[in-house]
């Protein structure tokens, strides 16, 4: 069967640029093109040919007419190729399928538990992917690739998940994801950190979208984060996602589990909210919140704090304002236009994002030269990881 793919890689520079800039823009003419690569038109046409004879690119209307005839808008062909973008938390993942305008044609979510180890994990991936392939009856050569965002620290190159903490099921140390799934499929895969894929969402078709710095926190049972700083990804060595989540925030204070002390994380994940929760009730705190001490999750907290039950609102307070001199300290440093809030704690808890902002923004020390902008959860939500996995598809086509 003719490999669809290999069109691709028959694509030289130039054709693949206009092909960024055709998907980027979602549609655009000739004109506005010309305008951004200040190429001749003669020159255009020549490498807008392929886009077209591939069938990647067509032809989607009018224009508005700065005079003359009305211009011919070009768009990506949406079912020219598909995509498969998996988000794998700590806990649950979610697969999606996309067509190439980034539209979600299905998304399948299931539970990470004791369960799920890396074996079952990728077994019930393969297996919702064939459904899906047979269902919406889509060839493999028309997959363009998988890209699966997860939780670090992995090695990028060979596609492998190191030893992520927090995960509750063993077994999840040196996980070789990218070659159990090639072993499955014939198309190819890629993994980066679920932030960086989340950041790159929201920079290439979201919030960010035009803007040149800016920042994506997670905020669940550990803080996850991806930077994008002068347009570029900003990468460390273990492709770590965690490294603002263990800022020390406190010399004196709480033992952390990486084993140093004051870290973000010990006041402002999930667990350190239900961990000081649980301390305050011990030491004969009153809460309104009826249920058994260890049955209390931290959605019984952030709905307790909405509804005015002190000690929750005092717990949410204190964990937010951690996380808002954290930001303070990362605004200070790298200067974002932007900064997206999400998971599940902004997700569950307004007073929490917004109590985040109010501690971010009266502290920095930009105040009153340059406004950082705050966004909660972004125009993707949820999606966000497992969008952009599949964007990380799509730009190593395109960059290579
Ligand atoms: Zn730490």
């Amino acid at each position: 069967m003719k490999d669809l793919r290999m069109n691709f890689n028959k694509l030289n520079a130039d054709s693949k640029r206009i092909l960024d800039i055709i998907i980027k823009s979602g549609a655009t003419t000739k004109n506005e093109i010309l305008k951004i690569t200040k190429m001749k038109l003669t020159t255009l046409n020549r490498f807008l040919e392929p886009l077209e004879e591939f069938d990647l690119i067509e032809q989607i209307g009018v224009g508005e007419s700065s005079g003359g005839r009305k211009p011919t808008l070009y768009g990506i062909k949406e079912d020219s190729f598909y995509i498969f973008g998996i988000d794998i938390s700590r806990t649950y993942t979610q697969i999606i399928l996309v067509n190439m305008k980034m539209n979600i044609i299905c998304k399948e979510r299931f539970i990470m538990d004791e369960s799920t180890s890396p074996e079952i994990t990728i077994q019930k991936l393969t297996e919702v992917i064939s459904k899906t392939l047979n269902d919406f009856d889509i060839p493999h050569n028309k997959i363009l690739g998988l890209g699966i965002g997860t939780v670090g620290p992995i090695d990028r190159e060979k596609g492998i998940i190191k030893n992520p903490v927090n995960f509750e099921s063993i077994g999840w140390l040196n996980v070789p994801i990218k070659s159990m799934f090639e072993e499955n499929f014939d198309f190819p895969v890629f993994i980066d950190n679920g932030s960086n894929t989340a950041v790159l969402a929201e920079y290439i078709l979201g919030v960010g979208k035009g803007m040149n710095n800016i920042a994506y926190f997670n905020c669940g049972i550990g803080i996850r984060t991806g930077t994008i700083t002068s347009g570029v990804i900003i990468r460390s060595i273990n492709d770590g996602e965690d490294a603002f989540g263990h800022m020390v925030i406190d010399v004196d204070g709480d033992l952390c589990s990486c084993g140093n002390y004051g870290c973000i994380e010990c006041y402002s994940s999930i667990k350190a909210v239900t961990r000081k929760f649980t301390a305050e009730v011990k030491k004969g705190r009153i809460t309104k919140i009826h249920k058994a001490l260890h049955e209390i999750n931290y959605k019984d907290i952030t709905k307790a704090a909405e509804e005015k039950d002190s000690l929750s609102k005092e717990i949410i307070i204190g964990a937010a304002s951690i996380m808002g001199a954290g930001l303070v300290n990362y605004i200070n440093l790298l200067n974002p236009n932007i900064i997206i809030l999400s998971g599940p704690l902004i997700k569950s808890s307004s007073l929490f994002y917004d109590t985040c902002v109010k501690v971010a923004n009266s502290k920095n020390f930009l105040r009153g030269n340059s406004q950082v902008f705050f966004n909660k959860e972004g125009s993707f939500g949820e999606d966000a990881i497992s969008i952009g996995a599949a964007v990380m598809v799509i730009n190593d086509f395109l960059s290579t």
